[in-house]
This record gives structure tokens, C-alpha cells and sequence, in this order.
């Protein structure tokens, strides 16, 4: 491993957890490598208007406030690749291992940052109408529905963003939920409840999804009244939360059930000198400010775990 780039930290992820952490470790004079993945700046990338993350009085636009976290991290002396993470070996505690499709480098300390991604429905018809009128992303796919047709799928504050940022073009959003309430905050609730172009469709579920050459119906399922009915649309939005981005670290560090890295102490995961921070970590909260909160105190535990080694 002699020839491999070596860091004080490497930093996997881009969003506000991993930039954050970035910042504070450049900042405090440690050798900071953030691997930002081949797409940066995480699920802020694609939502609009961010509207409680403190500092910003109308809100700040979320691809906007990560590129600023980027350039800030940058002007704290954070070095960044744009490339993903494939694998990690975290077996040698003082030369922890972590690689790209293109190159590996090892580091002291690793702060694990790299976020979830939206859950899918597995039924039939989402992989083969995927990008075809089935998206996880409004802001990117909205425009597309303009005087159309869509439905969006879940009940928490996402499919709430997401209808209510659908109306903008579609004549119609349907919001398909498999319980008679939502969990979503009663802000947006309220806000969802007020647009009338939405309509609720309660204590149900997509069952598959129909079309030709883009979608164009659903078969969905009364679990009340036990019916499959037909809904014509021309789009599907799905929001029905997410899954951790874990995978590369199985074996290597302990995760729950659901494949979310778990803490020992405060951001300490089960590896020595490994840290995690963001929605990797935090189901609960979910939150670009949590993420980033978490991020710093990932960078400050391996500061003193480093300080310790010497
Ligand atoms: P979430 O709160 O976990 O909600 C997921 C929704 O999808 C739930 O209503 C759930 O139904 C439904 N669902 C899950 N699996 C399903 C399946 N297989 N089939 C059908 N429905 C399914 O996820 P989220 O809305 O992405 O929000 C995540 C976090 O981000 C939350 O903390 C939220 O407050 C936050 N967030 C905040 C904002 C904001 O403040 N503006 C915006 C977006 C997200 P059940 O309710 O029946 O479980």
C-alpha cells in the first residue's frame, strides 16, 4: 500500500453530513480527502426550495446550498474526487483502505457519509416503465406532466413536497396512500388538503403499473374494501421514504436490520477510527440540518481519536 494516497480522513459522501464533516476536518488542519461520488451533494440535489435550513430568510434552492458547502469545504483545504466508493477494508487500523472503481487510497480515519436513496415498490411494471413515467424525483421529472395526469405514491412529508410541487404542471396529482392518515408534518398536510388539483386516495396500494410505450394506468388495491380498480395517469412519483446506502460497508462495520450503521458511542461506529454521520446512521430524524449537525460531530470525534493515536 506504499504507493497509495494517504489521508488523515476520507470522507464518503457528498451531502450536508459529509461536506460538514469536511469542513470542520480541513478546517483543523487534517489531511481531508471527501470522496463526493459521481453525482454530488446527495438528495439536496434534487428538491427545490429548502425552507428550514437556518441561515437563509426566503429559503435557500438545494443544489445552490450544497454547491456553496462545496466551495466551502474546498476553501477550508478539502481535497475532492468525484467518483464513487466501491469497497472498503477496514482490517488495518492504521491504513484503512477505501477504493474507487479507478484508484484506492487509504486513510487514519474514515467519516462514513454516503446518505440513503429513495424505496422502490417491486411491483410489476416499475422496472420497465422506469424513466418512462415512473420517477422518485418531481423537481428533476415535473416539467414533463404539464396539463397531465400523475399520481404520487406515500404518506409522509415527501409525497407531500412532491404533489404539491407536481401541481405546478399536471392538471391533476393523485396521492395514493395505503392507510387512512399520513404521517407527513400538519404544515404540509394542511397545504396538501388546500390545493385542489390534489386528491387523496386513502387506504391503498399500486399494485402494478400499465402502459405502451409510457405509463398509462394503475391497478390499485382498496385494502378496505378488499377492490382493484384501474387509474389512469400519465405519470407515478413514488415517496415512500428510503433505504440507507450501506452495502460496501457490509462485514466491515455493524448495521441494524435495515442496514443502517449503528453507533457505539456518539458517531464511534464498531470499527475503531471509523465514523458515521447523516441519513446512513439517522432514520429518525432525516434531516439536512441533523445530517449536517451529526457531520460535524463525526469530524470532531476522529480529530480526538487521531490526537489520541499520536
Ligand atoms: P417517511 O416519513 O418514512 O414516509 C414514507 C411514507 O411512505 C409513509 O407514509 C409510508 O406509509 C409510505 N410507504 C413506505 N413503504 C411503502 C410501501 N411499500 N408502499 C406504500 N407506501 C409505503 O419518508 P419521507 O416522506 O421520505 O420523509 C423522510 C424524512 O424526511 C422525514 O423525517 C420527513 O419529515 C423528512 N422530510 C421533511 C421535509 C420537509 O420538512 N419539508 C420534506 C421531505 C422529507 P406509512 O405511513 O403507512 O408507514
Amino acid at each position: 500500500m506504499d504507493n497509495i494516497k494517504h489521508y488523515d480522513i476520507i470522507i464518503i459522501g457528498s451531502g450536508p453530513a459529509g461536506l460538514t464533516a469536511a469542513i470542520y476536518s480541513a478546517r483543523a488542519n487534517l489531511k481531508t480527502l471527501v470522496l463526493a461520488g459521481d453525482s454530488f451533494g446527495g438528495q439536496l440535489m434534487t428538491t427545490t426550495l429548502v425552507e428550514n435550513y437556518p441561515g437563509f430568510v426566503k429559503g435557500v434552492v438545494g443544489p445552490e446550498l450544497m454547491t456553496t458547502m462545496i466551495k466551502q469545504a474546498q476553501n477550508q483545504g478539502a481535497e475532492l474526487i468525484y467518483k464513487t466508493a466501491t469497497k472498503v477494508d477496514f482490517s488495518d487500523k492504521e491504513k484503512k483502505l477505501v477504493s474507487t472503481a479507478e484508484a484506492d487510497y487509504t486513510a487514519s480515519a474514515v467519516v462514513i457519509a454516503t446518505g440513503s436513496s429513495p424505496r422502490t415498490l417491486d411491483i410489476p411494471g416499475e422496472k420497465e416503465f422506469w424513466g418512462k413515467g415512473v420517477s422518485t424525483c418531481a423537481t428533476c421529472d415535473g416539467a414533463f406532466y404539464k396539463d397531465k395526469t400523475v399520481a404520487v405514491v406515500g404518506g409522509g412529508d415527501s409525497a407531500m413536497e412532491e404533489a404539491i410541487f407536481l401541481t405546478r404542471f399536471a392538471k391533476k396529482v393523485y396521492v395514493i396512500h395505503r392507510r387512512d392518515e399520513f404521517r407527513a408534518s400538519k404544515v404540509m398536510q394542511d397545504r396538501l388538503f388546500e390545493n385542489e388539483k390534489i386528491k387523496v386516495i386513502w387506504n391503498t396500494e399500486v399494485k402494478e403499473i400499465l402502459g405502451g410505450s409510457t405509463v398509462t394506468e394503475l391497478k390499485i388495491f382498496n385494502n378496505r374494501k378488499n377492490t382493484i380498480s384501474s387509474l389512469q395517469v400519465d405519470g407515478l412519483f413514488l415517496a415512500i421514504g428510503h433505504i440507507p446506502n450501506s452495502q460496501i460497508f457490509e462485514g466491515q462495520v455493524d448495521s441494524d436490520e435495515r442496514g443502517y450503521i449503528m453507533v457505539t458511542d456518539h458517531t464511534h461506529t464498531s470499527v475503531e477510527g471509523v465514523f458515521v454521520s447523516g441519513d446512513v446512521h439517522d432514520h429518525h430524524y432525516q434531516q439536512a440540518i441533523t445530517a449536517a449537525g451529526m457531520g460535524s460531530m463525526a469530524a470532531i470525534d476522529a480529530e480526538k481519536w487521531l490526537a489520541a493515536q499520536k
